[in-house]
């Protein structure tokens, strides 16, 4: 089965990205990767190439169609803080424009996953100290303007 690109319909043709094969778009230089590919190729450390310096700009959001099953994939953040949104479809795996691989890379070496252990630890126990000051102050009105605000930090 020939897989098509989801932005520019092209077919997608086999890579070899650091030892994984998966299905590369000549047109605007993304990566499908199917479940287990981009951790695989994630961990390995980025390599300085043409597509991390001219990466790929998106002018709307968009929501991209998974090559495999053609459902509208979920945009979501990779690791929450890396400030790389991939295109997810649970099923089958992830799409990354171009630029994006590396730039997931170069999150992990920097030791990201661990930052962001580090910030859920302290959003933890914000929550918690919020928790206790609410029913500290009981329900007034000055004490809602904090829920909101922890509300939203976390989501
Ligand atoms: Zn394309
Ligand atoms: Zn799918």
């Amino acid at each position: 089965m020939v897989l098509e690109c989801p932005r520019c319909k092209r077919p997608l043709a086999a890579a070899d990205l650091g030892g994984t094969t998966v299905d590369a778009c000549a047109g605007c230089g993304g990566t499908w990767l199917d479940r287990g590919e981009l951790e695989a190729v994630a961990a390995r450390p980025a390599a300085a190439s043409e597509t991390a310096a001219s990466p790929f700009v998106e002018t709307a959001v968009k929501y991209l169609p998974c090559p495999r099953c053609r459902q509208l994939m979920t945009r979501r953040q990779y690791e929450r803080f890396s400030g790389v949104v991939l295109d997810y479809c649970g099923a089958h795996g992830v799409w990354a424009d171009r630029g994006e691989i590396e730039r997931v890379q170069a999150f992990l070496q920097a030791g990201g996953v661990e930052r962001r252990a580090r910030r859920e630890e302290e959003e933890r126990k914000l929550a918690r100290s919020v928790e206790r000051y609410g029913t500290d102050r009981g329900a007034g009105a000055d004490t809602s303007h904090g829920w909101v605000d922890v509300a939203l930090w976390v989501w």
